[in-house]
């Protein structure tokens, strides 16, 4: 395992992202070896094969102590994301452990918590999010706006293995991160989905979004959060170029759809994502699924 050194590992955002709720983002490795072709941190930066170049932080639990004694010293307490620019439990975190190392150092200073993953990996961990949900300092705008100190998300783009197999080559199967937001559920975590990024006219048909939501209700997740694809890049290591490589391969007969929605712009065209929203949002209610981390009375306050 390849380390590098940085001088901080504790990010403050700049805005709270609404569904994400992310005071601070933490990385502990650059790449990651789930190697999705959609992948927005993709670029020549980490070639074609993402798992070849995942590298951790060196002095990442002695830098974040650090940094955590002084933001708790001011009583800057915020959510800290894990991860936004990797998966905290790719593959070299089963050997590395950082990920948990790191948050034994959160819980120690107290900080609320946000993972994302595709792993079920993070079942190793669930002992220290529930210690940080139970003791956990949230801010203070947030105190009377969530009912927990540590939320786990697991990232899908389908639930369909043999789709996930093309698009997630390096990732956990679905069925298998099924299984691990079931447990997550059981052990009393407030767990859901982060459902991106659907793939037009494969992953967003009717039949297939009715079933996903089906299944993650089912499966125990309180919340979901669905995206569209956004793709961008022309050089052989670009998510744009990756993606339309598969839709070549695996389903030829969409190519042209997918060159005239991508045609002037990385993100799909108003009318698709505003018929998308609406029909993810109809789903959301039909299976009662949150779509925000607030609880459902602050949600209607909002509105
Ligand atoms: S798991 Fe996330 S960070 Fe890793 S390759 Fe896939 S999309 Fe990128």
């Amino acid at each position: 395992m390849q380390h590098f050194t940085v001088k901080s590992v504790l990010n403050k955002t700049k805005q709270r992202d609404p569904w994400f709720l992310d005071d601070y983002t933490l990385n502990p490795y650059s790449g990651c070896s789930f190697n999705c072709l959609y992948c927005y941190i993709r670029g020549s930066k980490y070639g074609i094969n993402m798992a070849e170049k995942v590298q951790a932080k060196s002095h990442a639990i002695a830098l974040l102590d650090k940094q955590l004694t002084l933001r708790a010293r001011k009583k800057q307490y915020g959510i800290i994301v894990l991860s936004s620019a990797t998966d905290p439990y790719s593959y070299p975190e089963e050997t590395q452990l950082l990920t948990r190392s790191l948050l034994e150092v959160i819980l120690k200073h107290r900080f609320p918590v946000h993972m994302i993953s595709k792993s079920n990996l993070i079942c190793r961990d669930f002992d220290l999010l529930q210690r940080i949900d139970e003791v956990s300092i949230l801010p203070d705008d947030l105190r009377d706006r969530v009912s927990h100190r540590a939320f786990v998300t697991f990232s899908f783009a389908t639930t369909d293995d043999a789709l996930a197999h093309i698009f997630e080559p390096g990732a956990p199967t679905p069925s298998v991160r099924l299984e691990a937001l079931r447990s997550a559920s059981e052990k009393g975590l407030h767990t859901g989905v982060s459902l991106m990024p659907l793939l037009p006219y494969i992953t967003d048909t009717a039949e297939h979004l009715e079933h996903m939501f089906d299944t993650f209700k089912q499966a125990g997740a309180q919340y979901i959060f669905p995206a569209t694809l956004h793709v961008q890049g022309t050089q052989a290591s670009d998510n744009k170029t990756l993606v339309l490589r598969a839709i070549d391969k695996h389903f030829p007969h969409l190519r042209a759809t997918y060159d005239r929605l991508f045609q002037h712009n990385h993100q799909l065209p108003f009318y698709y994502r505003d018929a998308f929203r609406q029909k993810t949002e109809a789903l959301s209610r039909s299976y009662g699924l949150q779509n925000t981390l607030f609880t459902v009375e602050q949600q209607d306050a909002a509105c």
